[in-house]
């Protein structure tokens, strides 16, 4: 139950299990043209949007949109909240921009007026960059204000979905955002391997326009482009080979991801986040996000309570469950984090053992804790994904 690499589908495992298909083989053609579409569904992107699949993790997605985008001489705008916008800024850098932050308290997303008057008062910017569920401190950002304010700015906005693809609700279309990215192993509940992005017209445009020397090969979209458009009309094509079995197992993934709408999956996702939540809040663990409206569906990030510290978690992990510490460098030594997102939404055995293993390893702890009350704060989790205001197992 860490925020990532998640735990799969038996029917993932298996498609992902299969002897590897060539890269021009029809099966493989098929599966790829197949995830491209549903990649759009995911992201509720436009027809004339691209996406992108490729051979890589997250930073491999976060280099892409940054290669294409940034050219030397550049300015780009940060919204940071957490660990990975730090990243974003220092890749930015390494492409030649010149980056602003805007920043924000540990465990609160940057006001909408600091990054207004960071738009009208610095810049001009080519992109606003912003993580839509930072790892390390669980803060959502929320990403449409986000698209309005860069639009009126004529600024690219471009979104890490890395923790979120699939657990948050994203229109790339209606909310007129240009790059949203992931990676394979999170709420996309496939293995590790897979760096997936979809671009819209005006980020292929840019692309397409820019002045000084083209992106490495590799994470250049016109390098991909007539492959991925290939594969979409069922054609073989090749630039580099694929992660031929990943791709099998995304086109499942995907599938289950969509069986009843990316509507239905998010709410699953706001479902156990506050089931889990409740939980949390009759443990006595307190979230790192500072409010309801800024606090992800994928993950909990939870300060110790008073006299716990980081030998909590081998003695969750004794019970059959792994968590991860903390990862942002403020809050390393006093925070732990619990992913549920994936596959793990339609496993409400799951969540409950989650839920006892942290109980029971509180207790062992030497806190006291109310396991059942936990247990029945999870169940009967409030009909938001946010925080619940109030305990409901009181
Ligand atoms: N962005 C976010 C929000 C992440 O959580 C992560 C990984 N945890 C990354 C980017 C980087 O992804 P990867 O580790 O797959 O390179």
């Amino acid at each position: 139950m860490i925020p990532g690499p998640v735990e799969i589908s038996p029917a993932v495992r298996a498609a992902a299990a299969d002897p590897p298909p060539g890269h021009t083989a029809p099966r493989l053609i098929e599966a790829f043209g197949r995830s491209l579409e549903l990649l759009r569904e995911v992201c509720q992107a436009e027809e004339t949007s691209q996406p992108f699949i490729l051979a890589g993790s997250g930073t491999l997605a976060m280099e892409m949109a940054a290669a294409n985008l940034i050219e030397p001489g550049d300015q780009a705008l940060v919204v940071s909240s957490g660990y990975f916008s730090d990243r974003m800024a220092e890749i930015l850098r390494r492409h030649g921009a010149a980056v602003a932050l805007v920043p924000a308290p540990v465990g609160a997303a940057p006001a909408l007026d600091e990054i207004r008057n960071a738009l009208m008062r610095q810049g001009p910017f080519k992109a606003l960059f912003a993580m839509h569920v930072d790892t390390s401190t669980g803060v959502r950002v929320d990403p449409e204000p986000l698209c309005r304010l860069a639009r009126e700015a004529g600024v690219l906005s471009v979104f890490d979905g890395v923790c979120a693809t699939g657990g948050e609700r994203f229109a790339l279309e209606d909310w007129g955002a240009d790059v949203y990215f992931t990676a394979s192993q999170k709420a996309v509940g496939l293995p590790p391997g897979l760096a997936l992005l979809v671009a819209s017209p005006r980020a292929l445009t840019t692309r397409s326009l820019r002045q000084a020397s083209p992106p490495p090969l590799f994470l250049d979209w016109d390098s991909w482009l007539p492959i991925h458009r290939a594969y979409e009309e069922r054609r073989p094509s090749y630039f580099a080979t694929p992660a031929t079995s990943l791709v099998m197992a995304l086109e499942v993934g995907l599938g289950e991801l969509l069986a009843d709408g990316i509507d239905a999956r998010v709410e699953a996702h706001a479902r156990a986040a506050a089931g889990m939540r409740a939980a949390w809040e009759v443990l006595g663990l307190r979230t790192v996000p500072h409010s309801a409206a800024e606090t992800g569906n994928t993950l909990s990030v939870l300060f110790y309570p008073e006299g716990v510290d980081a030998a909590l978690l081998p003695k969750i992990a004794a019970r059959g469950v792994v968590v991860a510490g903390g990862l942002h460098s403020e809050i390393r030594a006093v925070s732990f984090r619990i992913g549920h997102m994936g596959y793990a939404v339609t496993r409400p055995d799951y969540l409950r053992r989650t839920v006892e293993a942290v109980a029971d390893a509180l207790r062992e702890s030497g806190r006291p804790v109310d396991r059942e009350g936990a247990v029945a704060a999870l169940l009967t989790p409030p009909t938001t994904g946010r925080a619940p205001a109030t305990d409901p197992a009181e």
